[in-house]
């Protein structure tokens, strides 16, 4: 078979972690290829395996998000559903396996098993598990009752046909576009087209935050470059499905203008820790000329720590003695 090459790429997530701390860029995009080869060095396979590192808020709102498009696809079916039985029925299942799978520590036999941040890490959390559980069970039931009551009234006329589907992680290549030259990842959750119309909806579990504004901007430039969609023909909405709350942006070709510019700065920014800068070489300057961010704040919440521990002494003092207790 031949080798995979890394490919220099773009995605509104990897320019978020490039702007937070360099390093986590350098673990998840150079120091984590190839760690899936049974003969990577040590530091390349941990990276690889800490680059899959959940937490209870991805999860929640990976659970609650494949519970709701299952009620709205049971909606299109004829079968009117219940929050509770998409609970039970997707929900529920998909928390027991994680909650197993990280408990258990199945990601040392198979690294695709869900490991949570907060087993892995367990002095950096000062939550006890059955108020976690309880608290993320609880956020998704939450999520699927806004869904049914606000959110499915508002999409119940949409049809199979009127969907655009969408390629996600884990599925072949996951949807994206190309920008001058680059890859751009960019994965909608959920659109469909109405008298030629657009809507782009993004579905939140947690809390509004004022970047989620430029982000689903970089689904409407996918749109306008990958499927020639004209901006005033593009809704953007998003959907914070546990408080309920709702967004709708109109788009603006002065946005999609905005949205290139951030595109190029990033990309610019990003391709001065290549060698000569080259994105089509893309070959990471060594890891030393990755800077550290030294936020303990952001350190605490990331699942490169055990990797960066070495090179955080000031911050290790902050932290507790059995903060590294869990990791083996
Ligand atoms: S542990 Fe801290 S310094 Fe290391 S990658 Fe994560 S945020 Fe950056």
């Amino acid at each position: 078979m031949a080798k995979l090459k890394n490919v220099f790429s773009w995605s509104h997530s990897a320019a978020t972690d490039f702007e937070l701390c360099r390093r986590k860029r350098y673990w998840s995009k150079y120091g984590a290829w190839g760690g899936w080869e049974s003969n990577a060095p040590p530091e390349c396979k941990t990276a690889y395996r800490l680059n899959k590192m959940d937490n209870r808020f991805s999860v929640q709102g990976t659970v609650a998000e494949e519970a709701v498009m299952w009620m709205l696809k049971e909606h299109q079916a004829g079968r009117a559903v219940t929050e509770e039985e998409a609970f039970q029925r997707v929900a529920r299942g998909m928390l027991r396996r994680c909650w197993d799978e990280s408990t258990q520590g199945v990601w040392r036999q198979r690294v695709k098993a869900c490991c949570l941040h907060e087993h892995y890490y367990p002095a950096f959390h000062d939550l006890g598990e059955r108020e976690m559980i309880f608290q993320v069970a609880d956020a998704v039931k939450a999520c699927l009752k806004n869904f049914r009551e606000q959110v499915l009234p508002r999409l119940a006329h949409v049809t199979p046909e009127m969907e655009i589907p969408i390629a996600v992680v884990g599925k072949g290549d996951p949807e994206h576009f190309v920008f001058e030259g680059v890859k751009v990842y960019s994965i909608p959750d959920y659109v469909y087209v109405e008298a030629g119309k657009w809507h782009i909806v993004d579905w939140k579990s947690g809390k509004p935050k004022p970047e989620h504004a430029s982000q689903v901007v970089m689904y409407a430039l996918w749109a306008h470059e990958k499927h020639g969609v004209s901006p005033e023909n593009i809704t953007l909405s998003l959907e914070y499905l546990q408080s309920g709350e709702r967004l709708e942006l109109p788009v603006t070709a002065g946005d999609l203008e905005q949205a290139r510019e951030r595109l190029r700065d990033s990309v610019q920014d990003m391709s001065q820790y290549l060698i000569h800068a080259d994105i089509q070489r893309n070959q990471a300057l060594p890891k030393s000329e990755w800077d550290l961010c030294f936020d303990p704040g952001l350190c605490r919440r990331c699942a490169f720590f055990e990797l960066c521990a070495p090179e955080l002494e000031g911050l290790l003092d902050e932290i507790p003695d059995d903060s590294l207790d869990a990791v083996d």
